[in-house]
């Protein structure tokens, strides 16, 4: 599935990451940006997530997913105008088709938080009860 493969590109962006800055605590959220033009059906790449992340860095990480909405700019008037859903790529200001396309097209890893162990439950000292 697309969003399958999207999902496990995003989990080796973080690793990577995660490596570069040294850093071995749980990933806790994943925050990612998603235009609207950049083909990911969000529903698919939450219901794959869970897979992607499986024995990874990122295993019981939650994706957070910001929308990104679809812009275009005029060559004309320079006016940047919402292309909507359905895309309609066409200045509101002068009514001319524009292709130029300044946002909705991201599919980008924006922050990765880290579990710094500072859990709102940690002044109590609990462990763990080992697997019997
Ligand atoms: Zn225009």
């Amino acid at each position: 599935m697309h969003e399958l493969s999207i999902a496990t590109n995003l989990v080796s962006i973080a690793t990577r990451a995660l490596v570069d800055a040294d850093e071995t605590r749980p990933v806790t959220i994943v925050k990612i940006r998603i235009g609207e033009l950049a083909g990911v059906v969000i529903e698919a790449l939450e219901f794959t997530w869970d897979v992607a992340i499986e024995d990874t860095r990122c295993a019981g990480a939650r994706l957070e997913i910001e929308r990104v909405p679809a812009r275009v700019r005029c060559a004309a008037c320079q006016v940047e105008s919402n292309v909507g859903m359905p895309p309609q790529f066409v200045c509101r200001q002068c009514h001319q088709p524009t292709g130029e396309v300044v946002a909705g097209r991201e599919l980008d890893l924006t922050a990765l938080e880290i579990d710094d162990g500072s859990e709102p439950c940690s002044g109590e000292d609990h462990h763990e009860a080992p697997y019997s």
